[in-house]
């Protein structure tokens, strides 16, 4: 997410390795250190499919490439559109790239695990992106997620670009939920900007979010623990139902 004490050996010494390292600047800049001789792609965030095949051609010629990503690159990053492009393609010399896909700390678990364990429970993630599926299935599936009293975590919350989704997702989820249910906002988790807290599903306005924001929408059991300083533990109890004994 941000923290270089977050990022897994693995994608440490993959990235020590690498000879070419392809990436949104940002991101690149977070994957660092690097050494001089290792050549940076950086490119805008939207180009991922060209990206990814800009890698597959990298590696077929031989070279040690790096495609990064923040957080878990298979949450909604380049692990599936590096997957993408090799579906779309019958090149043997990119089927033959010796591909591997290493596992980060997603935003959500940064953030729950910061706050105490909101995610302690079934949960699920969601993207309220629209740019690449229908707003309707968004909302079924959010209709779904509350009916089940799953906690939620909601990736891509909002944007300039996308400035209604998260207040037509709360309406509806206000439908199903009192206004009591805990919400946690994690903004650039990881990272020296990151402000993290919590407030209620009624208090929570769209203002309080933006793109650098992972929401988490507790389940009816989610619950805080005041601490001495004045801040909260968030958690959800591992049991549903009645409380064992
Ligand atoms: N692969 C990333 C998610 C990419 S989608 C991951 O696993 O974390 C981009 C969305 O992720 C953002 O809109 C935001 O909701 C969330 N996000 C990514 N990094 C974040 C961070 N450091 N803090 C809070 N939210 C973050």
């Amino acid at each position: 997410p941000g923290d270089a004490t977050m990022m897994v050996p693995a994608v440490r010494r993959e990235i020590d390795q690498a000879q070419d390292i392809l990436g949104y600047e940002t991101y690149v800049k977070m994957a660092g250190p690097l050494r001089p001789e290792q050549i940076v792609h950086g490119t805008d965030n939207r180009e991922e499919l060209a990206r990814a095949r800009h890698g597959f051609e990298l590696a077929a010629s031989g070279r040690s490439v790096v495609i990064v990503s923040s957080g878990d690159p298979g949450v909604f990053a380049m692990a599936a559109a590096v997957l993408e492009a090799l579906d779309d393609t019958d090149k043997p010399e990119w089927h033959g790239v010796e591909l591997v896909i290493l596992p980060g700390v997603s935003a959500a678990m940064a953030a729950a695990a910061k706050i105490g364990a909101p995610l302690g429970h079934d949960f699920c993630i969601i993207s309220l992106s629209d740019n690449l599926k229908p707003w309707a299935t968004i909302l079924d599936r959010l209709r779904h997620a509350a009916e089940g009293d799953f906690a939620m975590a909601f990736y891509n919350p909002i944007s300039k670009a996308r400035p209604w989704q998260l207040g037509e997702a709360l309406d509806l989820l206000r439908q199903y939920r009192s206004p009591e249910t805990l919400v946690v906002l994690g903004r650039d988790v990881g990272r020296p900007t990151e402000r993290l807290g919590h407030t209620t599903l009624g208090e929570l306005t769209i203002d309080m979010v933006d793109s650098r924001t992972v929401v988490i929408v507790g389940s009816s059991l989610t619950r805080a623990i005041a601490k001495p300083d004045g801040t909260a533990w968030v958690y959800t109890p591992r049991w549903y139902g009645t409380k064992p004994a």
